[in-house]
């Protein structure tokens, strides 16, 4: 079957790169954050996104015990490695290499995400994606979405992608969301090959390569970098030299306040008291 795969003339510019700060999280799980708080506007309505990756135990073996969250949505792409999960409302999961969780922490969720190996390569991201402010107290919700259920597709050129959130090249990904549109590709580039996608101006975007290196409108960008997109352009073009591996991921901004306090992000300073004074009585767990 033929298919009209998208073609941008023009691609969006790398607006800056970005080289994460190395940091640890949950009881000692060593990462790079990508996004934090002072990139928050900039990429609305993305808060957050971490990239972990080890092969050595000591960086991710004690996971994240019990923590809570409210107001936002976190979206954990396990490349490689078990992670287990589970929460106040009583859901369990396990993720597993190349499956998804994607979490509604909506008024609140406590839960653990703890690795289920004991040696090998664990490696990941989780970004946090942002409720509209009539969204931040919905009930939680959370799915998880193995390797095998994830839409892909193949270009032309050979570039595999992986359909995460949002719909490319007609294909509908796993999940999707109308207030913010998220789109999320895992995007896999044979050497000598390029993508195109297609960006609404509106849609705040960035790319994080994870293998090799790739080239965005002359301009390189390592691995373990991310950058920026300008708005400018009707979507990107992503080259690849030699193999490589990103994500790109773009969304509508909500264009509302963000007040983070730790794990729960809201709108006003009012809404974070009332959320530490939920968590410490007990209101969160049911
Ligand atoms: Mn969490």
């Amino acid at each position: 079957m033929n298919r009209a795969f998208e073609t941008v003339k023009a691609s969006r510019q790398i607006e800056r790169i970005v080289n994460g700060v190395a940091t640890s999280d949950g009881a000692g799980v060593r990462l790079t954050r990508l996004i934090s708080q002072e990139l928050q506007k900039r990429l609305d309505p993305f808060l957050m996104l971490d990239n972990f990756g080890s092969d050595n135990p000591d960086d991710y073996i004690a996971g994240f015990p019990d923590h809570p969250h409210r107001g936002f949505e976190t979206i954990t792409y396990m490349l490689a490695g078990r992670m287990r999960h589970r929460d106040s409302a009583g859901h369990e999961g396990l993720l597993e290499n190349g499956g998804v969780q994607w979490m509604t922490a909506g008024r609140g969720v406590i839960h653990s995400e703890i690795p289920e190996q004991q040696d090998g390569l664990m490696e990941g991201f989780q970004l946090w994606l942002n409720l509209p402010s009539n969204k931040k107290m919905i009930s939680p919700w959370y799915r998880d979405i193995p390797s095998q259920e994830i839409p892909s597709y193949v270009t032309p050129d050979g570039v595999s992608v992986r359909v995460i959130a949002g719909r490319s090249n007609g294909v509908e990904g796993a999940v999707s969301r109308e207030n913010t549109e998220p789109l999320y590709l895992d995007i896999d580039l044979p050497g000598g090959s390029a993508f195109h996608a297609i960006l609404p101006a509106t849609h705040n975007a960035f790319v994080c390569v994870y293998r090799g290196e790739i080239d965005i409108r002359g301009k390189r960008l390592a691995e373990k970098r991310m950058a920026v997109l300008s708005n400018e352009g009707e979507g990107a073009i992503l080259k690849a030299g030699s193999p490589a591996r990103a994500i790109l991921v773009a969304g509508r901004p909500l264009n509302e306040p963000v007040v983070q306090y730790g794990p729960f992000v809201m709108n006003t300073r009012e809404e974070i008291y009332q959320a530490l004074s939920d968590f410490r009585e007990g209101r969160f767990a049911n």
